[in-house]
């Protein structure tokens, strides 16, 4: 292998261990930092996740709280507790975990959560915030992937960054995320022509597309740091939308899947709590 394995385990725990010593000075001011998450239905990954979360809040000393509610519960109901929520003392942070049944309108949930509280990053006040380059919960995935990229020790500013993938939730604010930092960002997406001609002239490719081993060797520039955010399974095993093997070859850096940028999601999440539960002790 010629690239440097860029290690989001390792880089996710050493930023825990500075975390907890946070939380423990937090506590001394009378401050518990407190997650709630939400959970509707019951979709096998996405308990999973919050699973992770919760046993992350444990290990770094963070209160939290999981509402689990059926797929079958009205809208008006899971806003009901959100506002309950948004007026608890003890909750720094709320995170509704996505996708949402059909019958739910996932925007008006996302709206209904306090901007104060809104530690995924996702209420339309933080993304504009972001957008214009204000002090605001960046979305936990896309601010993960920033550090990663900053752990290699590559100067970002004036690299060109390609992002294969549009989502609100990753393709969009990570590209804004490494315009705010003065890169030159691509985007490209499914109806992109001829992507390759991008890709290839990628010093930073985040690719976030939720195809396994959807990009190969081919699609690479020499030395290019690689950024893997896909997490797919096949055949019971999780796998990335980067063909490791082969990109690995190519790429200057390049992160695992699993153990690259989903433990540093988390991370990001833990650190945005502990940033709510901080300007509570300010007020
Ligand atoms: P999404 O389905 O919302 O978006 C996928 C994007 O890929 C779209 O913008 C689409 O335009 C683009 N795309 C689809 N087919 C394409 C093609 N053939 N060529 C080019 N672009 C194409 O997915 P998402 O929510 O952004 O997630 C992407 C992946 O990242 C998934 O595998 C998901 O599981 C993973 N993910 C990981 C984390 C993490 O913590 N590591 C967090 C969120 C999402």
């Amino acid at each position: 292998m010629s690239a440097q394995l860029i290690n989001g385990k390792e880089l996710a725990s050493e930023k825990r261990e500075s975390m907890k010593k946070e939380v423990e000075m937090l506590k001394e001011q009378g401050v518990k930092p407190g997650l709630a998450v939400i959970l509707v239905g019951q979709d096998p990954a996405s308990e999973t996740y919050v699973r992770s979360k919760h046993r992350a809040c444990e290990n770094t000393g963070i209160h939290s709280v999981s509402i689990k509610l059926p797929d079958t519960v009205s809208e008006e109901e899971l806003l009901g507790h959100i506002d309950k929520l948004n007026e608890d003392d003890a909750i720094d942070g709320i995170l509704v975990q996505l996708p949402l049944p059909k019958h739910i309108n996932e925007d008006a949930v996302i709206e209904r959560i306090s901007p104060k509280k809104d530690v995924d990053g996702f209420h339309p006040i933080s993304v504009g915030k972001m957008m214009i380059g204000q002090e605001t919960f960046l979305p936990c995935t896309p601010h993960g992937v920033l550090e990663m990229v900053r752990k290699t020790g590559i100067e970002v500013s004036g690299k060109h960054v390609v992002v294969i993938g549009r989502s609100n939730i990753v393709g969009k604010p990570v590209g804004q995320l490494f315009l705010n930092e003065n890169a030159t960002v691509t985007y490209c997406h499914s109806r992109t022509q001829n992507m390759q001609k991008h890709t290839k002239d990628a010093d930073i490719l985040i690719v976030a597309v939720g195809i396994p081993k959807f990009v190969k060797d081919q699609d690479v520039k020499e030395g290019a740091v690689v950024i893997d955010v896909g997490i797919n399974r096949v055949d019971g095993k999780l796998c990335g939308d980067v063909d490791f093997e082969e990109v690995k070859e190519v790429a200057g850096a390049i992160t695992p899947v699993p153990g690259g940028v989903g433990p540093m999601t988390i991370t990001m999440l833990l650190e945005n709590t502990i940033q709510s539960a901080k300007a509570r002790v300010r007020s």
